[in-house]
């Protein structure tokens, strides 16, 4: 039974899991401990170029890598920031920067300068990991800080920029080892994502080795279970994002399977690559699912009676996709997973083996071991038990130390008693299967990344001719959400919708960009000045429904 009425929590149905006791483990060391029976098998490849690194490869280049950070400086607790597309080498710089408990950071390589250079702020790196394509917008820039380029062996840029096959050539089997060093904790921060949680502007999530570990160990209960062998996932979902660092790379790794990686999606490369790398699993936000579904006929052109199972989450995934993938795929399992940033990756997913037959009903699976959950009415503040809808609560060794600066922000998520707010409602049906049905945070997810509305708020209120703003989701077939503005002219403006348009895409990244802008008087606020979200939904779906 998932559900403790004395408690009023809801717990896994899988298997219990163990977790390291050694309080000092890396994440990097975790990951090698389980793969010296397979240093010769491919642990990472690249589906672009068909690179690729055994396990022992792979421990050497972390390692070489490690070394060479520690020559040039970099220290215990400094912030590495990994601006780059996915590539077998990201994968390296995240593992040789744990390794000796520097931290590392990402950011979308779709990222304006602006927005660059706002994290930056943020997180202060000591030095930027990035690739030659992204040049252009280190130059805009114009910062003082050591670059390493992942893919420029002659280093046409100068000396400001360090060259990854020098800083691994110099160390390379000379380090089959752990920095003599590092001790890192396995509380120590390795990792810090930006999101915006429950509320306001993007925020630093710091997640622990633990957290890792803890990820990496429960991620991979059924697999286990069913004694599967060896398994290759493709992770064209970024790198920079919690589902394709932790969920997919550090995970699967970890269990010793084969991360092939590519570095953007699309429909005809993934189907080359699953039939090329004879690929197992695919875990995908729901864009994917619904490209596939509307290109079916380019399908049958490939062999992919390799896939086993089909995974989509980070955003809501519709049962009528499902099952419209499942009539396409029907060797495939098509199954929900539903993971947060800051609890470090999945919180549940489904056990398609546990199905009644093929039945689909939407749930995102029960609880990965070791998280528990509690379903808290939002009038009472009470927790509920199954079949009743409410906030989503999480407890467990995956959830995020907090949030990095920013004690307030903290406190708003994580209660006294630990339990992590996730500003998602739900419920839980009697068999520990959790239903995610709405979000009443301010997050939009528009193809599964994040856009948080007080980031583009900000923006448009920084116009001359914009007196106020407010930035809501909008349903969209194919995003699945996207940002919609009403927006009150200053006095006297005849700003349009297309200059507004135009103003917010030159500063952010694609996802991000406006699809509608609609003019208003008022934004509608408490007598605190909170915009009031609820009501431009409702006027946005009263205008949409009429045009
Ligand atoms: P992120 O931190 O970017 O992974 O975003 C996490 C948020 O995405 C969650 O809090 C949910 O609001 C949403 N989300 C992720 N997976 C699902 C899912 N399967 N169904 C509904 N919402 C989801």
């Amino acid at each position: 039974n998932c559900f403790d009425l004395k408690t009023m929590t809801y717990s896994s149905p899988r298997q219990s899991i163990h977790l390291p006791t050694d309080p000092n483990l890396s994440l990097t060391s975790f990951l090698f401990q389980s793969t010296s029976s397979l240093a010769d098998t491919i642990a990472i490849a690249d589906a672009h170029t068909g690179d690729s690194l055994t396990f022992r490869q792979l421990k050497i280049e972390v390692y070489a890598l490690s070394q060479s950070l520690l020559r040039i400086g970099i220290r215990q607790g400094d912030i590495i920031l990994l601006f780059a597309p996915n590539s077998i080498r990201f994968s390296v710089c995240f593992l040789a920067i744990a390794a000796i408990g520097a931290i590392v950071t990402t950011c979308s390589p779709l990222y304006t300068v602006s927005e660059l250079s706002k994290q930056i702020q943020d997180s202060k790196p000591k030095l930027v990991v990035t690739v030659s394509e992204l040049f252009d917008k280190i130059e805009e820039l114009n910062i003082d800080l050591p670059f390493i380029l992942l893919n420029d062996s002659l280093n046409k840029f100068g000396s400001r920029f360090l060259n990854y096959d020098d800083l691994i050539g110099d160390f390379y089997y000379s380090s089959d080892e752990i920095p003599a060093n590092s001790v890192v904790s396995q509380s120590d921060v390795a990792v810090i994502l930006y999101s915006s949680g429950t509320t306001g502007r993007s925020k630093g999530v710091m997640l622990t080795h633990r957290n890792f570990i803890a990820t990496a160990v429960a991620g991979v209960a059924d697999q286990d279970r069913y004694g599967e062998g060896k398994n290759v996932f493709l992770c064209f979902v970024p790198m920079y994002h919690v589902m394709g660092l932790a969920v997919i790379t550090y995970t699967q790794l970890r269990r010793g399977n084969t991360v092939v990686t590519m570095a953007r999606f699309d429909l005809e490369k993934t189907l080359a690559a699953m039939e090329k790398f004879r690929v197992t699993y695919l875990y995908v936000a729901p864009p994917v699912m619904v490209e596939m579904i509307k290109r079916r006929d380019i399908l049958s052109g490939y062999d992919l009676s390799s896939l086993k199972q089909l995974a989509g989450g980070a955003a809501p995934l519709g049962k009528d996709v499902m099952q419209e993938c499942a009539k396409i795929l029907p060797q495939v399992e098509i199954i929900q997973g539903y993971g947060m940033t800051e609890a470090c990756g999945l919180i549940s997913f489904e056990n398609p083996k546990e199905r009644d037959g093929n039945f689909i009903s939407g749930s995102t699976g029960t609880l990965v071991p070791s998280i528990e959950s509690r379903i808290v009415s939002l009038e009472t503040l009470n927790p509920l038990p199954p079949n009743q809808t409410g906030e989503i609560w999480l407890r467990g060794p995956t959830m995020m130390k907090g949030y990095f600066n920013n004690p307030e922000a903290t406190k708003d998520t994580i209660n006294d008693e630990g339990w992590m707010i996730t500003g998602d409602l739900g419920y839980f049906d009697e068999k520990g299967q959790l239903f995610v049905v709405d979000r009443i945070k301010e997050l939009i997810k528009c193809n599964g990344y994040q856009v948080a509305p007080a980031e583009l708020e900000d923006l448009l209120k920084s116009h001359p001719e914009i007196s106020d703003a407010g930035v809501i989701p909008s349903p969209d077939a194919k995003a699945g959400e996207v940002p919609v503005a009403y927006v009150v002219r200053s006095p006297n403006s005849s700003i349009t919708e297309v200059d507004i348009q135009k103003f917010v895409a030159k500063q952010v990244a694609p996802y991000k960009r406006l699809r509608r802008v609609n003019f208003v008087d008022k934004i509608p606020k408490l007598p605190t000045g909170k915009i009031l979200r609820k009501d431009l939904v409702t006027l946005d779906r009263q205008i949409t429904s009429k045009l």
